[in-house]
């Protein structure tokens, strides 16, 4: 059972903020050149995972809850971000316009007041407040493909953008939850250490750690890899990930939690040059 912990939550909630704000950003700009109807919601949705992944990681967050209310803020937060970052375009594009029409007019203003009046009445009309643009979004209809949506129907396809770009983010983020965790030091596992194997390798490997494997029976297709994963403390003896390709071209995958006997068996292994028995080495953590 993985602790609640405030000073996590707190910490995470900020950071899903900033980057959800941050990615609705990008998300307004990019979509004012492109916007491929359906697959930019998931797209950005990804963006957003991506970088909700990263702060889980950082933080060594696991507590579900916790991460379900972040998960959720930062969808709508970003969703949020994304229109304000659209009326602040359309804030720019009217100063462009209003500038543009000012020197085109300012001839013909100085020519009688009737003259000014007019141009007066066929200036551009600034966005007003956020929440006037948006009803005039509404108002003015979206069109999609062949259909022109309009009145609640441009809110339901707002809704439903939010709604898949926050899928795509959770998926994402629920996938990592599926990584091995300790709740001992509450820390995701790292790799600490990775690499290929050879047939002859995966055989002694096997035999070493008393891994049930199946023979490989074409070796020259062959190809194997392995992990080895710790927790930050270092409370167990790890856990070793092997991933290998058959002869029939399937991979074959095996993970388990090593023992400590197996660990010290394992380390001897990694280092066959030497003859001299090693310590359970604790080599240091890489980056994954
Ligand atoms: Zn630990």
């Amino acid at each position: 059972m993985v602790a609640f912990r405030w000073e996590k939550f707190l910490l995470w909630l900020l950071l899903a903020a900033g980057l959800a704000v941050g990615v609705g950003q990008v998300a307004a700009w990019v979509g004012g050149y492109i916007r491929p109807v359906g697959v930019f919601p998931l797209l950005v949705g990804s963006l957003l995972g991506g970088m909700l992944v990263g702060a889980i990681r950082l933080l060594d967050l696991a507590h579900r809850p916790s991460v379900l209310v972040g998960v959720v803020m930062a969808g709508l937060l970003c969703a949020a971000s994304e229109h304000w970052g659209c009326y602040l375009q359309a804030h720019r594009e009217y100063e462009r316009l209003a500038a543009e029409w000012e020197i085109k007019t300012r001839g013909l203003a100085a020519l009688s007041g009737q003259m000014a009046q007019a141009i007066q009445q066929q200036y551009p009309q600034p966005p007003g407040s956020w929440g006037q643009y948006l009803a005039e979004q509404v108002e003015r209809g979206r069109r999609i493909g062949p259909w022109l949506l309009q009145g609640r129907w441009v809110w339901i396809s707002w809704l439903a953008e939010a709604g898949l770009a926050l899928a795509a983010a959770a998926v994402l983020v629920w996938t990592t939850l599926r990584w091995p965790y300790c709740t001992g030091c509450e820390s995701w596992y790292r790799t600490i250490r990775q690499g290929r194997l050879l047939p002859k390798d995966l055989a002694r490997w096997a035999e070493v750690l008393e891994i049930p494997l199946r023979q490989p029976e074409v070796p020259g297709r062959f190809r194997a890899q392995f992990r080895l994963l710790q927790c930050l403390g270092q409370c167990t003896a790890g856990r070793l990930e092997l991933v290998w390709e058959t002869a029939d071209g399937h991979l074959q995958t095996w993970q388990a939690e090593l023992a400590p006997p197996q660990r010290e068996k394992l380390d001897a292994l990694c280092q066959p040059s030497s003859g001299e028995q090693h310590p359970p080495s604790q080599p240091p953590p890489s980056a994954s």
